[in-house]
């Protein structure tokens, strides 16, 4: 029969160890953020924005966004830049 001081360091011992798994699994949560949820077609709003690549020249439309001021592509790990559409 174990002291019963040497069970409540075993007890603190395991509910130290508890916090520090809870609060490592909480750090890799933290860095591996998943992007966030598609909203519903619903909540898109149609829009017409062209972009173009300042590297590499490739340009696109952008023609579905869950706001009507939506942030730049990126490419080449660069923000694209807004042009204006060649044709209406
Ligand atoms: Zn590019």
């Amino acid at each position: 029969m174990p002291a019963v001081s040497t069970i409540i360091w075993v007890a603190i011992g395991v509910l130290i160890g508890w916090v520090l798994w809870k609060s490592g699994i909480g750090m890799l949560r933290s860095f591996t953020r998943l992007p966030p949820e598609p909203p519903p077609t619903g909540e898109l709003r149609k829009i017409k924005r062209n972009y173009r690549c300042d590297v590499c020249g490739v340009e696109m439309r952008m023609t579905m966004a869950p706001d009507e001021d939506p942030p730049p592509p990126r490419h080449c790990l660069e923000d694209m830049i807004e042009v204006a559409p060649l044709y209406d």
